[in-house]
């Protein structure tokens, strides 16, 4: 592992049941250079901020949420993880070091990555990809943990699929009051407008 190597993070949740199938370790990228018109994590856009953090002290919050909690997999977003790429591959290493699935959202349709030849590696390491920017307008009505129905869920490995019965169980939000600070992730929710951050 490049010890030196270091994630701009906006945001980690150790465990989760709202990004994904099972518990799952979530982080959120700082730092998105698209700007899809309803974006639901404006907080996250600009590459100046979040929390500067090594690869290795990642790395070890993640094995220990797996050791606590037995985590299923983990899930990427931002920001726009494929924006972070050689930090997201060292990551998803990790990940499966642990034998943990990997779920990414990317603003990025999958023919956009494949066009990309910078992508690839990140993209061959993925089960799961959501694709397409998020659109407030057109909520996903259908499949659970999916924002917005223009965003289509590519089963890129044969560990996960669509036959799955929890993708259409109903959509899941966690709320969250951490160190004063209250968070919300999961599907995004309209109207709750009290500075929360959000995917
Ligand atoms: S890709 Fe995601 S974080 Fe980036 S602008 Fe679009 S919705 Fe926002």
């Amino acid at each position: 592992m490049p010890s030196s190597l270091q994630l701009s993070v906006a945001q980690i949740v150790p465990v989760t049941e709202a990004e994904g199938p099972g518990r799952r370790f979530a982080l959120w990228f700082q730092g998105c250079p698209l700007r899809c018109p309803s974006c639901c994590n404006p907080e996250m856009l600009p590459f100046a901020g979040g929390t500067p953090m090594t690869l290795v002290a990642v790395a070890e919050l993640l094995r220990a949420a797996h050791v606590e909690h037995r985590l299923e997999g983990m899930t990427l977003l931002g920001g726009e993880p494929f924006a972070h790429v050689e930090a997201a591959i060292a990551l998803v290493d990790e990940a499966h070091r642990l034998n943990l699935s990997v779920m990414l959202f990317s603003g990025y349709t999958l023919e956009n990555l494949h066009a990309d030849p910078g992508a690839q590696p990140l993209l061959d390491r993925i089960d799961i990809l959501v694709d397409g920017p998020y659109l407030r307008d057109q909520p996903e009505k259908k499949l659970r943990w999916i924002g917005s129905a223009n965003q289509r869920v590519h089963f890129l490995s044969d560990r996960c699929s669509a036959d799955d019965p929890r993708w259409r169980l109903p959509n899941t939000v966690e709320i969250r009051l951490r160190d004063g600070v209250v968070t919300v992730n999961g599907f995004p929710v309209a109207g709750i407008g009290l500075g929360l951050r959000t995917r």
